[in-house]
């Protein structure tokens, strides 16, 4: 299998390294170029300058920002990757960018899997991932193997937009953990509980999950250093709001993180990592 890979970000960069790892990537592409002449060269695999530069890919992955990103990359796609190709869309964006994504490549024989990922710049970099994905199974079975370099779980949810879906319930239980995180560690820091006891006290019983494990004692120490940046929740959570309204169900706690995470980002902290949340929480 051929592989190339858009969007060497803090998801794209190791996932790009672990299928040069298994010997399958053959080309980078990067919205900024100089990433992917860098990557390139330190793999001794190609740096794509245009799309034509996938056209020998059996498989495309894409890791880019948003839903615009993901449609601009599978429109000049579309007429260069031979018939049968595939690209798999490892970016958070909306079931309605699924569905456009993967008509527009049908149209042209590719095929298409929404494949949106869960276990942070951790999970790419362990290659443990938690794929989830909407498609089809004869496409999946295509380019398993690939995903397989940095997934620990592949689950196909449904049909096309399926991945997307799931992703969408991801990232309203992201969203609250989040919120209860960080209000509760505020809280701890000025009851001046010591965090070093706090911690693992906390994560041995049942309030334990992957952020506190992963970002507490960072955000107690101030280091906001993505990880997941605060704007792009606040681009999942505007997908999920919506797609809480349609659905009929409630949107309270999609609605808080919506506010902060608005606020964060109009108060310049877009790049930093989501754990910044605690900056709010510190004063009423
Ligand atoms: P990131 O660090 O901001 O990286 C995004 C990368 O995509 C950048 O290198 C960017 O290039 C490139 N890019 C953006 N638009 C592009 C385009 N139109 N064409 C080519 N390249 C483009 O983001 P990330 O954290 O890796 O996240 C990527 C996606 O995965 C997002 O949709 C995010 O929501 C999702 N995700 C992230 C995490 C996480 O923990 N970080 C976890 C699960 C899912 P530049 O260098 O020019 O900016």
């Amino acid at each position: 299998m051929n592989v190339g890979l858009i969007g060497l970000g803090a998801m794209g960069e190791p996932m790009a390294r672990h299928l040069h790892r298994h010997g399958l990537l053959r080309v980078v592409g990067n919205r900024s170029h100089g990433k992917a002449e860098q990557l390139a060269a330190a793999l001794g695999v190609r740096a794509a300058s245009e799309a034509a530069d996938f056209a020998d890919c059996d498989l495309v992955v894409l890791c880019v920002s948003a839903d615009a990103d993901v449609l601009q990359n599978v429109a000049a796609l579309a007429p260069v990757l031979r018939v049968g190709a595939i690209v798999a869309d490892h970016s958070t964006v909306s079931v309605d960018t699924a569905h456009a994504a993967a008509e527009q490549l049908a149209a042209h024989g590719i095929g298409f899997l929404d494949a949106p990922v869960s276990g942070g710049v951790e999970g790419a970099r362990n290659g443990k991932l938690s794929v989830m994905v909407g498609g089809t199974q004869a496409d999946l079975d295509t380019v398993r193997a690939a995903l397989d370099c940095y997934a620990a779980r592949i689950t196909l949810m449904g049909d096309s937009g399926a991945g997307q879906a799931s992703k969408a319930v991801n990232q309203v239980l992201v969203a609250g953990i989040n919120e209860a995180v960080c209000e509760g560690l505020a809280l701890g820091e000025r009851l001046g509980l010591d965090p070093e006891r706090l911690l693992p006290t906390l994560a041995a019983g049942a309030a334990g999950n992957w952020f506190l494990d992963k970002r507490g004692a960072s955000m107690l120490r101030d280091a906001f250093v993505p990880g997941f940046k605060c704007a792009h929740l606040l681009k999942d959570l505007r997908i999920v709001q919506g797609m809480a309204h349609a659905a009929g169900t409630s949107s309270a706690v999609i609605d808080l993180a919506l506010a902060d995470y608005t606020a964060l980002t109009e108060a310049g902290h877009g790049d930093a990592d989501t754990s910044a949340l605690i900056v709010r929480k510190r004063r009423r």
